[in-house]
C-alpha cells in the first residue's frame, strides 16, 4: 500500500466515522427548512386546480422556476426558507393569467379609427397604417408596451401573431414573459416577408432559435383559411409535423368569411380545414364564431385549441361565438382580447367579465358561463387551448411558478362574499400587485422591474405622431388623444396598404 492509497483509505474512514457520529442529528437536519428561491405567503390561494381548490391562508414554495410546493401557510413556512419572500396577506394569490389571442404590436394602432365598419376600418386606418408603419423597431416598441400593460393587468402568458415574430420572442424573452408566438403566414406581400417561400425560411430559422427557451414557445401563424391557400397551409402543416412547432390562426370569425370559403372550397372553414388534415392537437384558432354543433364535435376530436375574443368580436359585430356549448363539449377554450386596435385594450380582468355577461344575455339565462368558467378560461383552461396544460394554468406542484397577487381592498372590491365573482366582475388590471413569472418577480407592489414604464410610453407617443402622419390625420382637439378622421384624400384608393394585407383582429 503506498502513502496515496493510505492516504485516501483514511479520509474514507473518517468520512465514514462522521456520519455516522452525526446520525442521531440526522432527523433533526432533515426538518431544518429547506432554502428555496421564493416563498409567497399568507394569501387567499385560488389554485383553479381541477378541484378548483382555495386555501384561506395558503402559501407557495417556488424553486428553478416551479412550484415545489403549495399548502397551509404554517406547513410551508416549517419547511422551506425563501431567498425572496412576498406577504401576501389579505390578498389573492392565483395563476398568471392567459391571454390566447393577440397581436401586441397593434397597441400602436390603439383607438385608431372606430365605431367603423369592419371593410372601412381595415382599409382606410389599419391597413395604410401597417404598410407606412410597420419596421421592426416599430414592432419592438408596440411590443413593449404591450408587454407593460399585460404585465400590470397580470397577464403572465400571451399567444401572438404578428411580423417580425423574431424580435417579439426577443422583446417578451427580455421583459421575462411567457408567450407562444407565431410568426405570420400570408399569401400577400408583407412587413418582413415578400413571399410564401421568404415567410416559411424565416419561420425555419425563428422557430430554431427559440424552441429551446423556458419562456417562448415559437410558432408558424397562417393568417387564416380565406388569406392562405390550401397548397401553403399544408405546407404549413407539415412544417409543423415536422418541427413540433404550434399553429396559430383565425377561423371562422365572420360570416363573410364563412360564406367565401364555402364558396371557394365547398365546405365551410372548419369542414374544409378538417378535409385537408390541417386540424391537429397543435392547432389554436381564434374566434371559432360562426360554427355548428357538428364543427364543435371536430374541433374536440381534433384536439384543436380555440381563443374566444369576445371583446373584439362584440366591437366589430364579428357575431357570438357558441361558448357555453363549446363548454359542455369540453373544447380546449381559452380567453383572448384580439389587438388592442380591436378591443382597445389588453386586460383579461375586462374579458372575463365580457364573456361571462355577453353569453348570459345571448342566450337569455344567466347561468351560462359562471364567473367560475370565466377564470377558468383565463387560466386553467386557456392554458390547454395552448396546449400548455402540464405546464401552467393552475397553482399546483412541478408546475411553472407563473403567479399573480391581487389585492382585495380595492372600493370596487367592497365588501367580500364570492371569490370568484369578485374576481370575475368586479376586480380591475389596476388591482393586480405583484407578477411572478417562471419565478422570477417582474412586478413588485405596482413597480414594473423589466422594463422602464417611462421610456415604454415616451416611444409609443413618438410613433403615434409619425402613424397620424402618414395617414395625414387630423390633429385631436387635445393634441395627443385620439386621432381625428382621415381627409377626404385619405379615401384615395392609390394608397400602399391597399394591396397587403394584415392579421387584424
Ligand atoms: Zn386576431
Amino acid at each position: 500500500m503506498n502513502s496515496k492509497h493510505f492516504a485516501a483509505c483514511s479520509f474514507s474512514a473518517l468520512f465514514i466515522a462522521l456520519a455516522l457520529a452525526l446520525a442521531p442529528f440526522s432527523n433533526a437536519m432533515t426538518t431544518a427548512p429547506t432554502s428555496v428561491d421564493l416563498v409567497v405567503t399568507g394569501g387567499t390561494v385560488v389554485m383553479m386546480d381541477a378541484d378548483s381548490q382555495v386555501l384561506a391562508d395558503g402559501a407557495l414554495a417556488i424553486n428553478g422556476g416551479r412550484i415545489i410546493a403549495v399548502g397551509r401557510r404554517d406547513e410551508i413556512e416549517n419547511k422551506y426558507r425563501g431567498r425572496e419572500v412576498i406577504n401576501a396577506r389579505g390578498r389573492v394569490v392565483m395563476p398568471g393569467l392567459i391571454n390566447s389571442h393577440t397581436h401586441i404590436p397593434m397597441t400602436l394602432f390603439r383607438g385608431l379609427g372606430d365605431d367603423l365598419d369592419l371593410n372601412e376600418w381595415l382599409t382606410q386606418y389599419i391597413f395604410p397604417a401597417e404598410a407606412k408603419n410597420v419596421t421592426e423597431d416599430f414592432v419592438r416598441v408596440g411590443t413593449r408596451l404591450g408587454l407593460a400593460e399585460m404585465i400590470r393587468g397580470g397577464t403572465t402568458t400571451y399567444c401572438d401573431m404578428y411580423y417580425f415574430e423574431d424580435a417579439i420572442a426577443d422583446e417578451t424573452a427580455k421583459a421575462g414573459v411567457r408567450g407562444v408566438l407565431g410568426e405570420t403566414v400570408i399569401d400577400f406581400p408583407v412587413a418582413d416577408n415578400k413571399t410564401h417561400e421568404e415567410a416559411m425560411a424565416y419561420t425555419g430559422r425563428y422557430v430554431a432559435k427559440w424552441q429551446k427557451h423556458p419562456l417562448i414557445t415559437p410558432a408558424i401563424a397562417p393568417h387564416a383559411p380565406y388569406t392562405v391557400s390550401e397548397e401553403h397551409l399544408r405546407a404549413i402543416s407539415k412544417f409543423s409535423e415536422r418541427t413540433g412547432a404550434p399553429i396559430v390562426t383565425h377561423v371562422a370569425e365572420t360570416k363573410k368569411e364563412v360564406s367565401d370559403v364555402t364558396r371557394d372550397h365547398g365546405a365551410s372553414p372548419i369542414n374544409y380545414l378538417a378535409r385537408i388534415g390541417f386540424l391537429s392537437e397543435r392547432v389554436i384558432a381564434a374566434h371559432a364564431v360562426h360554427i355548428t354543433t357538428e364543427e364543435i364535435e371536430l374541433l374536440k376530436k381534433f384536439g384543436v385549441g380555440v381563443a374566444h375574443n369576445p371583446q373584439s368580436n362584440m366591437k366589430l359585430a364579428s357575431g357570438v361565438a357558441p361558448v357555453p356549448e363549446m363548454l359542455r363539449a369540453n373544447i380546449r377554450l381559452g380567453l383572448g382580447t384580439d389587438g388592442a386596435a380591436s378591443n382597445n385594450d389588453l386586460s383579461m380582468w375586462e374579458e372575463m367579465d365580457t364573456a361571462a355577461k355577453l353569453h348570459k344575455l345571448h342566450s337569455n339565462d344567466p347561468r351560462v358561463v359562471s364567473a367560475r368558467e370565466a377564470l377558468e378560461m383565463a387560466t386553467r383552461d386557456g392554458a390547454r387551448a395552448l396546449h400548455l396544460e402540464h405546464e401552467i394554468g393552475s397553482l399546483e406542484t412541478g408546475k411553472r411558478a407563473d403567479l399573480i397577487v391581487v389585492d382585495l381592498d380595492a372600493l370596487n372590491q367592497t365588501p367580500l362574499y364570492n371569490i370568484f365573482a369578485q374576481l370575475v366582475y368586479a376586480t380591475k388590471a389596476a388591482d393586480v400587485r405583484t407578477v411572478v413569472i417562471e419565478g422570477r418577480v417582474v412586478m413588485r407592489d405596482r413597480q414594473l422591474l423589466t422594463l422602464n414604464e417611462a421610456a415604454v410610453k415616451r416611444e409609443a407617443r413618438a410613433y403615434r405622431e409619425r402613424v397620424a402622419r402618414s395617414l395625414a390625420l387630423t390633429p385631436a382637439v387635445t393634441g395627443d388623444a385620439a386621432a381625428g378622421p382621415p381627409p377626404t384624400k385619405g379615401k384615395k384608393k392609390a394608397t400602399p396598404g391597399r394591396k397587403k394585407r394584415a392579421p387584424r383582429s
